[in-house]
């Protein structure tokens, strides 16, 4: 359906693909523009202590060597010497330990790889390679003479607020506690990419970098907040609370900077998998940079604690989906919320060959389209077009019919209940603004 629809498509698809690559469609890139646009309202326009960032992809290597992702941005890797795959060790012991038969539990690929060799029978444990640590950078080369300078793809889009931190502690009038929101694109070279967008080599983070004062009962409660306000955030963009759970990092998990973390998961049709990380960072980051912040009304000079709230648009754009969508007999319906469907309204004449019914329904298409994203379809029948238009979930249909022709109204088909209501169609405008 993401394909067929246009919302995802395999990376250079025509060249056979590139494994951990994906492209968005014309309703895809609507999609995740929308839960971008959602999250930065809420996380920097909806608050007065967040100010937001756009921070380069390659920066000096060094930045990488200081925050530790040159030796512990890692994952151990082992090789199974009977089929020869490779996968990622933790991955293998945790699922041992959760399934003793494989039967027909439905797995995402990753702990498919991790645990069963070809002949269906879970890899034996007694041929596996030694551990390896494999990093998960991905190096770029730059520059003109060779050998050429090695930098790296950032791994997280997070270091880019820390080398930042003075600038916009200098720049603007944040003042502790504050936080940096950014959105934008990171890289790693992951050894078992799969289940569609789930685990990608290329993907999209939205972070917020929480600066507080040392204190560890505060910033416990800090740590408490921002859970809450980012579960709340799903759930008010139509997640259901039954699908999402948190679930703490044991001490082993837990990534070299942080203090603790918890993993916000939703329960996929492939098992329950994180899609957002809060994670108390300490002052790992900032003491690495050796970057301080000054009080300017107490001259009290320290090293602020972070706790950080890392998102997955890609992810988040996955699980969107498929918790939106349902199956209704032959009908498929995307309940996505009115704020996330890619078009908002869709227009038809009732029927395609009536020029007048066209030329209405155009005119109200073309000033509709300027206030939302609306489409336009005079193919097929009316139901046709609105099964099509259910399935890409798009909240309400507008049909232009012969009434419309005598006293200016039309009909409003709402998505969820099938329900139609006559509108005149000069209020079209303010019903669908309140609707949303
Ligand atoms: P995992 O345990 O699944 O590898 P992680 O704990 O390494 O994830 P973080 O480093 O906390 O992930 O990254 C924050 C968020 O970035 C994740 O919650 C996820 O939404 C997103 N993310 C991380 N790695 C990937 C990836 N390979 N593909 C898509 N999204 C990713």
């Amino acid at each position: 359906m993401v394909k067929r629809r246009g919302f995802i498509f395999q990376g250079s698809e025509i060249y056979g693909g590139y494994q951990g690559f994906w492209d968005y469609g014309p309703l895809g890139v609507e999609l995740k523009n929308n839960i971008k646009k959602e999250w930065w309202k809420k996380m920097v326009y909806g608050r007065e202590d967040v100010v937001g960032i756009d921070a380069a992809i390659v920066m000096n290597p060094k930045v990488w060597e200081v925050s530790g992702h040159l030796s512990a941005f890692t994952d151990p890797l082992v090789e199974c010497k009977v089929c020869h795959k490779r996968f990622r060790r933790d991955t293998f012991d945790e699922f041992s330990k959760s399934v003793t038969g494989v039967g027909n539990v439905a797995l995402k690929k990753e702990y498919l790889d991790a645990f069963i060799c070809e002949d269906g029978k879970p890899h034996p444990k007694d041929k596996l390679t030694k551990e390896k640590t494999f990093n998960l950078m991905t190096e770029v080369f730059l520059g003109i003479t060779e050998p050429k300078e090695k930098a790296y793809l950032r791994g997280e889009i997070t270091q880019g607020v820390f080398v930042n931190f003075e600038n916009v502690v200098n720049s603007s009038r944040v003042k502790i506690p504050f936080g940096i929101a950014q959105i934008g694109k990171a890289f790693r070279n992951e050894i078992t990419p799969g289940n569609l967008t789930f685990r990608s080599r290329e993907f999209e983070q939205m972070e917020l970098e929480y600066f507080v004062k040392p204190d560890e009962k505060k910033s416990q409660e800090t740590f408490e907040y921002w859970k809450k306000e980012r579960l709340g955030w799903y759930t008010s963009l139509g997640i259901k609370k039954e699908k999402l759970r948190f679930k703490d990092h044991e001490p082993e998990k837990r990534a070299h900077y942080a203090r603790y973390a918890t993993d916000l998961e939703y329960e996929a049709p492939f098992g329950w998998s994180e899609f957002e990380g809060i994670h108390h960072r300490g002052d790992y980051d900032l003491g690495k940079h050796k970057l301080t912040y000054k009080d300017k009304e107490t001259n009290e000079e320290y090293t602020p604690w972070v706790i950080e709230t890392s998102g997955g648009v890609d992810r988040a754009t996955l699980f969107f989906l498929v918790d939106a969508y349902h199956e209704d007999g032959e009908r498929v319906v995307l309940k996505l919320n009115p704020k996330l469907a890619p078009y908002k309204v869709a227009v038809f004449p009732l029927l395609a060959n009536k020029e007048n019914l066209v030329n209405k329904a155009k005119g109200i298409y073309l000033e509709l389209k300027l206030l939302f994203p609306t489409c336009f379809d005079a193919r097929g029948n009316i139901g046709k077009r609105y099964f099509a238009q259910d399935e890409i979930g798009t909240p309400w249909c507008v049909t232009v019919d012969f009434q419309s022709l005598e006293d200016g109204t039309v009909t409003v088909r709402d998505r969820d209940s099938a329900k139609q209501e006559r509108i005149s169609i000069d209020k079209l405008p303010d019903y669908f603004q309140n609707k949303l």
